[in-house]
């Protein structure tokens, strides 16, 4: 029996974590990847708006991170598959076989990216996909390229292929970008970028790497081809709440909900970082949002009702 088991260890898991550990609660966190950091190891942008920390990529955030956290004395089990959890009881059972429980049950599991869902995608990972502007820019320098979806993410990624790429195809269902109106008044200066907008990439088509993407222009029309050699994803994230689904209340998008001590709907179980955050999903308030949690449930677990 721990004090707090914590499922994620992003910066939302393992600020939780170092704040647990501070305030005197025994603390396990378990992580699915190799891995602690999450998110942070996909952030190849530099990272400007970290209050009094700065830094090249979300590697050298993360080093931050783990210097001071290899210092405290939480219990972390990376590489560990949770197979089930109970949050009524906050037991959970891993592929292992152990079974594990807690007083308090954190989730910070963060969210992935949304999947487009069209032939291609999959198969031509590392062979045409592109994970990030910032990072695979070389790699595609002097090619055509595509990119999907018309928030921030996938805008700021058709800006930076720009810089290298002759031509940029950024396909949008919606009637209008929702891009911030910096990117999109960028965009308008970008003569290399072509915006197609009502449009849905339908199929991405290679062979041994990606050579060209189909298009579909406006409901009814014919899909086209366009020759591309790579393909961008940015059609925004999802959280990662598959474990624990049907058992607490979620909003529509299938966000946890929570108040503002971070507790969720279940009795002694919390949800912190993006997981819970889809108004304002970033390093700062996921780690900010670790703190209040670890207040909350030191304060819960001195009273003897909680134990
Ligand atoms: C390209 C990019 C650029 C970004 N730039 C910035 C920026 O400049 N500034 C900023 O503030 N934010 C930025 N962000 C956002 C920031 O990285 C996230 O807000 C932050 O990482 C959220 O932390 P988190 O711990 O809530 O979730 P995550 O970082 O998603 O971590 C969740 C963790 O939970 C683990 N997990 C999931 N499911 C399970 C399971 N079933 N069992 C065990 N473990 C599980 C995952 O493996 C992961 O390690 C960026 C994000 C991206 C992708």
């Amino acid at each position: 029996m721990h004090d707090v088991i914590i499922i994620g260890a992003g910066p939302a898991g393992l600020s939780t974590a170092f704040w647990c550990d501070e305030l005197g609660l025994d603390t396990l966190v378990l992580e699915q990847a190799e891995h602690v950091g999450g998110q942070l190891h996909r952030v190849y942008n530099p990272i400007n708006n970290y209050l009094g920390l700065k830094a090249r990529n979300g590697e050298e955030l993360l080093g931050r991170f783990t210097a001071e956290i290899d210092t405290a004395e939480f219990d972390l089990w990376t590489q560990t598959t949770i197979t089930a959890v109970d949050l009524k009881a906050r037991r959970i059972s891993l592929a292992s076989g152990e079974n594990l429980q807690s007083i308090a049950l954190v989730l910070a599991t963060g969210v992935k990216p949304r999947e487009l869902g069209v032939p291609g995608e999959k198969e031509f990972a590392g062979k045409g996909m592109i994970e990030s502007g910032a990072r695979d820019r070389d790699l595609f320098s002097g090619h055509d390229v595509c990119v999907v979806g018309g928030g921030d993410a996938a805008v700021e990624n058709a800006l930076l292929l720009a810089e290298v790429c002759p031509t940029v195809t950024l396909v949008h269902r919606g009637k209008k970008l929702r891009a911030r109106h910096e990117f999109t008044e960028q965009l308008q200066a970008k003569h290399c970028i072509t915006v197609f907008t009502e449009s849905v990439l339908t199929r991405i088509i290679g062979d041994d790497h990606v050579v060209a993407v189909e298009i579909q222009r406006k409901q009814g029309l014919k899909p086209f081809q366009l020759a591309v050699r790579g393909v961008l994803i940015r059609i925004g994230v999802e959280p990662n709440i598959a474990l624990v689904k049907e058992q607490l209340e979620t909003d529509e998008n299938g966000y946890v909900v929570v108040n503002s001590q971070q507790e969720t709907n279940m009795p002694m179980v919390f949800a912190v970082g993006d997981v819970s955050n889809p108004v304002a999903p970033t390093i700062s308030s996921a780690t900010g949002a670790g703190a209040t949690a670890a207040k909350v449930m030191a304060r819960r677990l001195t009273t003897k009702a909680a134990r």
